[in-house]
């Protein structure tokens, strides 16, 4: 996904915010549609009967009618899409959008035409009944972008976001396998021994958050001195989540490049395990509090990086249920508790191979048999190289 700030002037941004608003009141119609529905009340409202009460609504409703008919056609769309990965597992529940937070709405069928670039620095897109609105051109608009979305952040700031599923990047046809282990403390590890770190905020920004936060607790309800310190915190939460955007997408070009098959943890199935990892040793409570922090950093930019992984190496990603994985010595096989000698080290007690913990991870999920049970069968493979016929997946 190619996001880029959008600059309005101050009539489109009147128009962008009702687009929004109309987006907003479908969404949560449809919502409130669907938690009606209990079983034996015959089938949930579909998409069909739902643009039928669409239209019944923009009959009814002047504020409705006066907006435009794809916006809110699309944010019903949108809603059936998110039903759908609820279904499939994938997504939460979709759930009301409240104003102020969640604001956004799609455009589908752009046209070629209906983005250009004007100068080295600055484009321009066509968006109904708001005209050509301008953005700046911070890199190459993807090629076949059929439709984008405009969303308002926290703090104020417009961004289109252009949708083009990136072009799958073929295989190297090399044969190998990657495993990827979400570390527990700070980063990811790979099959091949090397450590991936999600951009976090450093001290100072860290310090300086909670300097805003401070702030934030002593200031008065519907002060203005309230709203500028949300705004700070918002525009300072919105720096983080772009780099760990940036970092999402770098990673999943290069493993997808120079890997063939890319093993991950199930994370449906991660839930459930995950506290098994953490019963290493521990030491302090200040740590304790610092993985919590760390923990939602990193669950975001691990699903991000799924999902990229998934459209640029469709069909490669295979995932690993991750029963074990960080018990099973990745060299001999043997699962035993005692072998992770501390948060970052393992040391197997049947063979004494010493690893970084979660490298041993990533190892016992490249080689895909780190399923419950099936662990333990003594025999010592090469950890990224297994043919793929050998292969397990979950
Ligand atoms: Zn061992």
């Amino acid at each position: 996904m190619s996001r880029y700030r959008l600059v309005p002037s101050a009539a489109q941004e009147a128009v962008l915010q009702d687009h929004c608003a109309h987006a907003r009141f479908i969404w949560n119609l449809a919502v409130e549609q669907q938690s009606w529905w209990r079983p034996g009340r015959g089938n949930a409202p579909g998409y069909l009967e739902q643009a039928r009460q669409l239209t019944q609504a923009r009959a009814e409703f002047g504020w409705l009618r006066a907006g435009n008919q794809m916006v809110q056609q699309q944010a019903l769309r949108d809603f059936t899409q998110a039903m759908a990965n609820f279904f499939a597992r994938t997504h939460r529940r979709p759930t009301w959008r409240k104003a102020g937070r969640d604001e956004g709405f799609r455009i589908v069928a752009v046209k070629a035409g209906h983005a250009r670039r004007l100068s080295r620095n600055t484009g321009e897109v066509w968006i109904p009944k708001a005209g050509w609105v301008r953005f700046r051109w911070s890199r190459d608009i993807p090629a076949g972008a059929k439709s984008y979305r405009i969303t308002l952040d926290r703090a104020g700031r417009w961004h289109i976001a252009f949708a083009a599923i990136p072009e799958p990047i073929p295989a190297p046809g090399t044969g190998e396998t990657v495993g990827v282990d979400r570390g527990v403390a700070v980063s990811a590890a790979l099959s091949t021994g090397e450590m991936l770190t999600v951009p976090r905020p450093g001290p100072a920004r860290q310090r300086r958050l909670r300097r805003l936060q401070r702030k934030l607790a002593r200031a008065r309800r519907g002060s203005n001195r309230r709203a500028r310190v949300k705004r700070a915190i918002a525009k300072l939460r919105a720096h983080e989540a772009d780099a760990r955007k940036d970092w999402a997408e770098k990673t999943s070009t290069d493993l997808a490049r120079r890997f063939d098959a890319i093993r991950v943890e199930d994370l449906r199935v991660a839930a459930m395990t995950r506290s098994a990892k953490g019963t290493a040793t521990e030491p302090g409570r200040r740590v304790r509090q610092k993985a919590g922090l760390n923990r939602g950093i990193l669950a975001s930019a691990w699903g991000l990086l799924v999902h990229r992984l998934e459209d640029k190496a469709p069909g490669r990603v295979e995932k690993v249920n991750p029963a074990f994985t960080s018990q099973r010595c990745s060299a001999c096989g043997h699962i035993a508790a005692d072998s992770r000698e501390s948060q970052a080290l393992f040391r197997c007690v049947a063979c004494g191979y010493a690893c970084n913990a979660d490298v041993n991870a990533a190892r016992n999920i490249a080689a895909g048999h780190a399923v419950a049970a099936r662990g333990g069968d003594g025999v010592a493979r090469p950890v990224n190289r297994e043919p793929h016929l050998l292969l397990q997946p979950a």
